[in-house]
């Protein structure tokens, strides 16, 4: 088998078109309504599963959608549903090869922009939060019970308050994990969600170091734990799946400057930011969107500098520790290098940073003057103590 036209991954629109076409000459007898009309971000059709307009015959109101191959349909909103679906529908058999292609394309085209209604409508399968709650409650063998949002007080609440000074705690829930029947931890439960539907779930129990364990429940995890014997398809997999893995993703507005952290605790810090979660977060469809400006935050480590070095090379705007550090140290009246010696060994992510303080980060500190794009300040990458020779 060959897998040509995977290396652009494209979607090829005049095969797609053909087995709309060959839908809509099986569904409607008037010629009228066997007319597709071309756009370059759709197709428009008569809907074959509802027949669309009985009254005018020209109506279209069918929809594929190529950019995350959904099909909505405006008359009876029943008719919407993935473009594999459509074609099942009908019986319709998609040649494996184009299938193929055409999941690469989903998987590296897929966008999310909070003011985007077709994809917000196509999300329809989201977890409602209460479901959730009700489904991991007290079945010990989904491994997570005692789902709920944060109780007052109690060891995660503490924790997240105290132990982690997390402000923003709107999307942490707290639950119990069971590792087996007998032996199981607190844990802080992370939902990625737009209002009360839910598309993913990032367990993290209270312990440092070794005994840190965390899990995500993505999309499909989830719903096939919860639906067994649901409809859920490859191509609705994927889609689904790959938004599991932006936490935050579905609250950020894409018109202003969005932050992307590495890890979600640290995305909670300042406001419209993403988290990366796990190892399936390819950012390239973020990369690809035009408009979007994005600011990367990487560790205050070497690994960390590593690849914002890497990232502002590409011409990317990164976050410089040392520039926000230089300027601490300029400030502070006591011993500059004590300073500089605990900044470097102590606050190695945003969180960290957040612990030193009691009002949120983004009341005390304008960041923006912190990111740059300019290859210039590649500068700020040399060990902080050096830097402080200079000033
Ligand atoms: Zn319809």
């Amino acid at each position: 088998m060959t897998l040509n036209g995977l290396d652009n991954a494209s979607i090829d629109k005049d095969y797609i078109q053909s087995l709309i076409q060959s839908i809509l000459d099986n569904n409607h007898s008037l010629p009228q309504k066997r007319k597709i009309r071309v756009y370059p971000d759709r197709l428009n059709f008569s809907c074959p599963i509802c027949g669309d307009s009985e009254k005018v015959a020209s109506k279209k109101r069918g929809n594929l959608y190529f950019k995350n191959m959904m099909y909505i349909c405006f008359n009876e909103e029943t008719c919407s549903r993935s473009f594999t679906k459509l074609l099942d529908t009908f019986n319709i058999q998609m040649d494996i090869e184009k299938k193929i292609q055409m999941y690469q394309y989903i998987e590296n085209n897929i966008q999310f922009q909070s003011n985007d209604e077709i994809t917000i409508k196509s999300l329809d399968k989201l977890f409602d939060v209460n479901d959730l709650c009700e489904f991991f409650k007290r079945d010990k063998t989904r491994n997570l019970t005692n789902l709920q949002p944060l109780v007052r007080n109690s060891g995660v609440d503490m924790y997240v308050r105290n132990v982690r000074n997390i402000k923003f705690t709107r999307d942490i829930y707290e639950g119990v994990y069971h590792f087996n029947s007998k032996w199981s931890q607190p844990v802080m439960v992370f939902l990625n969600r737009m209002g009360d539907n839910v598309i993913s779930m990032q367990i993290r129990n209270l312990l440092n170091g070794d005994k840190r364990y965390f899990k995500i429940m993505d999309f499909s995890y989830i719903y096939d734990m919860m639906y067994p014997d649901g409809d859920l398809d490859d191509q609705e997999r994927i889609s689904y799946n790959k938004l599991s893995h932006f936490f935050n993703i579905f609250n950020v507005d894409f018109t202003r400057d969005v932050n992307l952290f590495e890890g979600y605790i640290d995305s909670l810090s300042i406001p419209n930011s993403i988290g990366q979660i796990g190892i399936n977060t390819d950012i390239g469809f973020l990369l690809n969107e035009d408009g979007i400006s994005l600011r990367f935050i990487y560790d205050n480590d070497k690994a960390g500098f590593n690849k914002s070095q890497k990232m502002l090379k590409d011409g990317h705007k990164v976050f410089l520790w040392n520039k926000f550090f230089i300027d601490l140290l300029k400030k502070h009246k006591g011993n500059k290098k004590e300073l500089a010696k605990k900044l470097k060994e102590e606050i190695k992510d945003f969180n960290k940073l957040s612990q030193k303080f009691k009002k949120p980060l983004y009341e005390i500190f304008n960041f923006d003057q912190y990111f740059s794009d300019d290859n210039l300040d590649k500068i700020y990458f040399m060990d902080l103590d050096n830097l402080l020779g200079m000033i």
